[in-house]
């Protein structure tokens, strides 16, 4: 790729969080953008959405940058200042707090369909031209252009074009951008739960033999987003429980700590799965976020992932031209290595909680004892929390 004109042109196709961000920020650095969304803007509603995401400072400050995290409804953002993890069962367990790190929270639980709505509003307002209601069906790549066909056989060109379509990402599949994957064999079930006891801004985690579940503190004092991953044949069963036989399953792991809950919306299972993608760069094709990798949610990072692909891909673009190409094979390789790094840090906490073996237990036990008084440890754990 020569250095040319200053501003380029993009596609981004999928409108997701992470599309959204990168539509907005190229936009912001003056570049020519259309995004491509299968889907309407998401709109608000009164009830809290099922899907929602721990965000990361690091992905804040990104937020920030764009200026839509100063436009979020303070009522609907849950800040966390400390985070409980144990093992049902168990002695082991480890508590984080903010001031720890001299910091006011460790990050926030937001509804991804709030985060997209703000988001589009100011792509829009950008200037960014979105195609809604349409998917691309081809790609035409080539060393210095990309061209596009629409579902309303509409054609767009641009200079670059960037998959985020998400885990499912057709543009990468026909591409054919080699994938490494596996099956978890888990589903993670999620609903809205009403607490009796507020939760005071505490995101709690429990590891039991078939999977971890989390109570992620939303705005609202008394209610939490739960995520509840578990094996693959218990998945099916528990979404066949009666809400109060469900409910009664999901006490028995909290540690009392809530007290009496009860559900307050349907339950949704996700089937999890990983996948990382051997190439995110392909002639004029850039892949990010869950269309490049996708993880297991126990440590709420997927997302955060994806928005630092955003944030290290503005960088580039915000640069002059000149040897384009090597920077981005640059940020190809410094991607890969953040998401195989975390893939490696969730497939080893995975097993490393999985099954009810008491010699494995003890062990479990005092590692996490040892995190717990072992400051320097601890606070390396706390960083990566923070997206640091
Ligand atoms: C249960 C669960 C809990 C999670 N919790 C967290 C958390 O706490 N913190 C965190 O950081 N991450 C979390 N994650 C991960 C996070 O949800 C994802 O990483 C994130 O949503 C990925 O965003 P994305 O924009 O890349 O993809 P998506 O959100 O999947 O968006 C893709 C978009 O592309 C559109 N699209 C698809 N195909 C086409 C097409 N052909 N043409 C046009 N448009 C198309 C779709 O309509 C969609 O809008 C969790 C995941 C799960 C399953």
């Amino acid at each position: 790729m020569s250095a040319s004109s200053s501003k380029l042109s993009f596609i981004v196709c999928g409108g997701g969080m992470i599309g959204l961000s990168m539509a907005l920020g190229l936009r912001q650095q003056g570049h020519q953008v259309q995004l491509v969304e299968r889907g309407q803007q998401p709109q608000l509603s009164a009830e809290f959405s099922l899907r929602v995401s721990a965000i990361a400072h690091s992905s804040r400050a990104l937020l920030q940058q764009l200026g839509v995290w100063q436009q979020l409804p303070s009522d609907r953002l849950g800040p966390y200042s400390g985070m409980s993890v144990w093992e049902h069962d168990s002695f082991a367990r480890i508590d984080f707090n903010a001031a720890e790190v001299s910091r006011s929270d460790l990050g926030a639980i937001v509804e991804n369909q709030l985060l997209e709505h703000y988001l589009w509003q100011a792509a829009q307002a950008a200037g960014v031209m979105i195609h809604s209601g349409v998917t691309s069906v081809a790609e035409q790549l080539s060393d210095d252009q990309v061209s596009i066909t629409l579902s309303n056989q509409q054609q767009l060109s641009a200079d670059f074009l960037i998959a985020a379509d998400g885990a499912n990402s057709h543009v990468r599949q026909r591409a054919q951008l080699p994938l490494t994957f596996w099956h978890y064999q888990q589903h993670a079930i999620v609903a809205t739960v009403q607490t009796e006891l507020a939760h005071h801004g505490i995101a709690r985690q429990a590891f039991t033999p078939n999977g971890p579940i989390a109570w992620l503190p939303l705005a609202d004092p008394q209610h939490i987003s739960l995520v509840w991953s578990i094996d693959d044949p218990h998945s099916e069963e528990l979404l066949a429980l009666s809400e109060q036989q469900f409910v009664q399953r999901l006490q028995s792991f909290s540690n009392n700590s809530l007290g009496q809950l009860t559900l307050r919306s349907e339950r949704q299972a996700f089937a999890l799965k990983m996948h990382y993608c051997q190439r995110w760069l392909q002639q004029r094709l850039l892949a990010i976020g869950d269309a490049a990798h996708s993880i297991h949610p126990l440590a709420g990072q997927g997302a955060n992932l994806g928005f630092a692909d955003v944030s290290q891909l503005l960088a580039v673009f915000a640069q002059p031209q000149q040897q384009l190409q090597r920077r981005l094979r640059e940020w190809e390789r410094e991607r890969k290595t953040a998401a195989m790094t975390m893939i490696a840090a969730m497939e080893g906490f995975k097993r490393g909680f999985a099954g009810a073996n008491p010699v494995l237990k003890l062990l479990r036990g005092s590692g996490l004892q040892f995190a717990s008084s072992c400051a320097p440890l601890k606070q390396q754990l706390m960083k990566i929390a923070l997206g640091d």
